[in-house]
């Protein structure tokens, strides 16, 4: 029988992950099928639960229901756990498994697709939502010399630090408390760029040697990435190779197979002008 994996979240016509995962099954020769789900809130569990009950193997979870994944399942990766948000499930002997892969596609994408690095490097995370804590984790696992969480409400960005000080250097500020230091890394991880705003950080976060990474993906230029284009960044990336590469790691999870991801980056990004 054909195995089913769906994405679920709401609103859910725009995701790409349908693409993703049938491009991916082709490549990798696999038997599967993979739909979108779309529900409320108060429906999550049970939508979930009867995709399950009906055969399906897994389902990706995005906006606004990764944090009730996590809770909704059972078996937890440390992953999941460090982040309280899940936007990979399993359904296996009886179990819901966790899992999130939003930090690990991040990491892969500024290391392996665009050459850049994080270890030893001063890095600049704008936002302290549920993007920005799932990739701290994996940021920190790459060492780091400093992660900076600048965020507008300032006590999510200093409760955030808090919660990852063990893993690394990494504090929480406002924007006006930046202050003059520049960056290797800068990371938009706001939704800032939903509304065509960019987050207020000073140009001088900036050198001509950063990388610029937008984690919203899409929308071509964005106010951030003009902004840091401006500021003579040359290195600017959107994320939709993040998109691809948690996709990937989902997929290997579920099928034991992880699938070449540059063929879909390729075709799925837009110029950056
Ligand atoms: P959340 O709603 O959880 O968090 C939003 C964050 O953006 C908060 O830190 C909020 O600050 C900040 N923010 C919103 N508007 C502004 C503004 N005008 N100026 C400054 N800060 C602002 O969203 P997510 O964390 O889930 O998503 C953030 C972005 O990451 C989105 O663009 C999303 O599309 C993208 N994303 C991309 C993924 C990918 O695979 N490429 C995966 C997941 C997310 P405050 O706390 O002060 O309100």
């Amino acid at each position: 029988m054909t195995d089913r994996y769906a994405v679920i979240g709401n609103p859910i016509g725009h995701s790409k992950s349908p693409l993703i995962h049938a491009q991916f099954a082709r490549q990798c020769a696999q038997d599967l099928t993979y739909s979108a789900l779309e529900c409320t809130a108060a429906e999550f569990a049970n939508t979930v639960r009867s995709f399950r009950d009906s055969g399906a193997r897994g389902l990706n979870v995005t906006a606004p229901f990764k944090l009730q994944a996590f809770e909704l399942a059972d078996r937890h990766s440390e992953r999941a756990s460090l982040t309280g948000a899940s936007n990979a499930l399993k359904f296996e002997a009886g179990h819901i498994h966790a899992e999130n892969f939003d930090g690990v596609g991040l990491v892969n994408d500024i290391q392996r697709n665009l050459g850049g690095s994080i270890a030893g490097r001063r890095v600049l995370l704008l936002g302290a939502g549920g993007a920005a804590r799932g990739a701290l984790g994996s940021i920190l696992e790459q060492r780091p010399s400093e992660v900076t969480i600048a965020n507008r409400s300032v006590s999510k960005a200093v409760e955030l630090a808090a919660q990852f000080a063990k893993r690394g250097t990494v504090h929480g500020v406002g924007y006006a408390n930046i202050g003059e230091q520049a960056f290797d890394v800068i990371i938009n991880a706001t939704s800032a760029s939903v509304d065509d705003k960019q987050p207020l950080a000073p140009r001088s976060v900036f050198t001509s040697t950063s990388l610029a990474y937008e984690m919203a993906y899409g929308r071509g230029l964005t106010p951030f990435l003009r902004w840091a284009k401006e500021a003579g960044v040359t290195q600017l990336a959107d994320g939709i190779g993040m998109l691809i590469e948690q996709a990937a790691e989902a997929f290997l999870w579920w099928r034991g197979v992880r699938p070449d991801t540059a063929p879909l980056i390729r075709s799925l990004t837009i110029p950056l002008v």
